[in-house]
């Protein structure tokens, strides 16, 4: 919970250019119609400066962050479960959705720090259902402070949120069809220190084990790797490793005693079988599976937009678009080390404090992968992202 702050400083925060005409004082019903964010909720400890014609900007009063100071007792507390323009879709603490639109100035400060509300936002709103007919409809007041952010790089090359106070990242590979690409594996691992987050990975479609064991990766020797060998590396690592079957229903009481209680995102690339999983983990999420093309084992793209699905069991999903290409968000080649686990023992020895472990003398990682202490399909994992930051 983020603490309530009772003091604050004044910033000024202009009007958009249909805030400059000063309001009628009167007929709130109607003005809150009209443009929901013209009504006046004297709750909100902001002042308006009224002076005519040429006031273009109010003082409001705002806590460390930057964001109003509000009285939370007056408010519902939710999570977002998914954005949809200026609307989110709120669940309350009792699991009832609201439609929430989000408070002007608030927005304002919130464009402003480049952050809007995400998917997993912890929030506060005002019940406006008196003016709906009764219809769960709010204001979103306040965000809480968050506690995990998850981003990727678009292809704009900006940051993309994907989702925020997310505890755990379930990264869903399949073994084959699409082939099991254990460098993508690694590429999610990076985002999920980066962001905070746990990562999870779970090797679904295990019914297909025995059809066909190859790899997928230019660097890998395809003879002295297997699927077997892949998990086997990565739960030596000592990242929790699943091996599941949507379609054989093997391996789903495992997962859902992962997810029990955690909000996780569940990421991988398309086709892989998240949908799949969830509709069998939780049969009235209803979720859309998509045909694969066996040619192309590219599969269609079909998850639009994030979004949170509370689980019958306790805990959120947060469902991404399927992302073929992870591009990582601000990692620095120092950051880049620390998230590969196996490496961190090593780099205290390594002759240069700024090595990169790519060609130095006296790299310790480099004599680490020479001793087989460090597997050389991670190194050349690492190696390829460390080309990317
Ligand atoms: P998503 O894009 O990751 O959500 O993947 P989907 O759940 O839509 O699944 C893509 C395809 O893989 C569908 O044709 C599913 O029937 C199939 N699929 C999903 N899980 C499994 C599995 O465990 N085994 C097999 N053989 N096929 C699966
Ligand atoms: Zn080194």
């Amino acid at each position: 919970m983020t603490r309530r702050r009772r003091t604050g400083r004044k910033v000024r925060v202009g009007f958009r250019p249909n805030r400059q005409q000063p309001g009628r004082t009167a007929d709130w019903t109607r003005r809150y119609h009209q443009n929901q964010d013209e009504l006046v909720d004297t709750r909100l400890s902001e002042s308006v400066r009224a002076k005519g014609e040429l006031s273009r900007k109010r003082t409001v009063i705002v806590g460390d962050d930057d964001v109003p100071v509000v009285d939370e007792s007056l408010w519902e507390a939710g999570t977002v479960t998914s954005v949809h323009g200026l609307v989110c879709r709120v669940d309350d603490s009792g699991g009832r959705a609201w439609d929430c639109t989000t408070r002007r100035v608030l927005r304002t400060v919130l464009i402003e720090q480049r952050s809007p509300i995400t998917v997993g936002d912890r929030v506060w709103f005002s019940d406006q259902s008196a003016y709906h007919d009764g219809e769960r409809v709010g204001v979103i007041e306040r965000v809480a402070e968050r506690k995990t952010i998850l981003s990727r790089r678009d292809r704009r090359s900006r940051e993309h949120t994907m989702a925020v106070n997310a505890d755990q990242l379930l990264i869903v590979a399949s073994i084959a069809q699409p082939k099991l690409k254990p460098h993508l594996i690694d590429r999610y691992i990076v985002a999920a220190v980066k962001g905070d987050l746990r990562p999870v990975v779970c090797f679904n479609k295990m019914d297909l084990h025995a059809a066909t064991p190859d790899l997928e990766d230019e660097e890998l020797d395809a003879s002295a790797s297997s699927v077997e060998q892949v998990i086997e590396e990565y739960r030596r690592l000592g990242y929790c490793c699943l091996r599941t079957s949507a379609i054989a229903g093997t391996g789903l009481d495992e997962l859902r005693d992962e997810l029990t209680g955690h909000m996780t995102v569940f990421s991988g690339q398309s086709g892989v079988g998240k949908s799949s999983l969830l509709n069998a983990l939780q049969p009235g999420l209803n979720l859309t599976v998509q045909t694969v093309s066996v040619e192309s084992e590219k599969g269609r793209h079909v998850t639009a937009y994030a979004r949170l699905l509370p689980l019958d069991f306790g805990g959120y999903v947060v469902d991404t678009p399927g992302i073929r290409q992870f591009d990582l968000w601000a990692v620095d080649p120092g950051e880049l080390e620390a998230c590969f686990i196996e490496f961190v023992p090593h780099v205290q020895h390594c002759r240069f404090s700024d090595c990169t472990h790519r060609e130095e003398d006296g790299c310790a990682v480099i004599a680490a992968v020479e001793s087989g202490e460090i597997s050389p399909r991670r190194y050349y994992s690492y190696l390829k992202m460390l080309r990317e930051v």
